[in-house]
């Protein structure tokens, strides 16, 4: 079901799960700032989620109260992994959905990073 963006924060929610190491996940890196981990349903070759450390329910509240430091550290995380991925010469899409309207099911920010094919249309339809 999808979340509002706006928060509060669940800690209970399943990324923050995995942050503390209560559910496993197939980790692509990690450092002080992000956890990158395969997507439990990918929807291309290759689909793996970025997420920062700190308790953000969304873009919007990241962006907002989120450091400069989280948000550079975050931020080079996500350019780190598309490039360890040999993605950058190829081409890759990031995502992030912010909401109901937007489809937002896990209330932790979250960027999605796809790649590994032509991935077509932005949006369908
Ligand atoms: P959203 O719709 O919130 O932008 O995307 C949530 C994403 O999290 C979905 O692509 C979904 O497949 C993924 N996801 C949900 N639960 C889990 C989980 O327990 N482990 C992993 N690796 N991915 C999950």
């Amino acid at each position: 079901m999808a979340v509002n963006g706006t928060g509060p924060y669940d800690p209970q929610n399943v990324f923050a799960r995995i942050l503390r190491g209560e559910l496993p996940c197939k980790k692509v890196y990690e450092d002080e700032y992000a956890l990158a981990f395969h997507d439990i349903a990918p929807k291309a070759p290759i689909h793996v989620l970025v997420i920062p450390k700190g308790p953000f329910v969304s873009f919007a509240d990241f962006s907002s109260n989120g450091t400069e430091a989280e948000i550079t550290g975050f931020t080079r995380a996500v350019g780190k992994v598309a490039r360890d991925l040999k993605l950058e010469a190829p081409g890759y899409r990031l995502l992030s959905n912010v909401g109901v309207e937007a489809g937002q099911e896990v209330p932790h920010f979250h960027v999605h990073l796809f790649g590994g094919k032509a991935l077509g249309a932005m949006l369908p339809g």
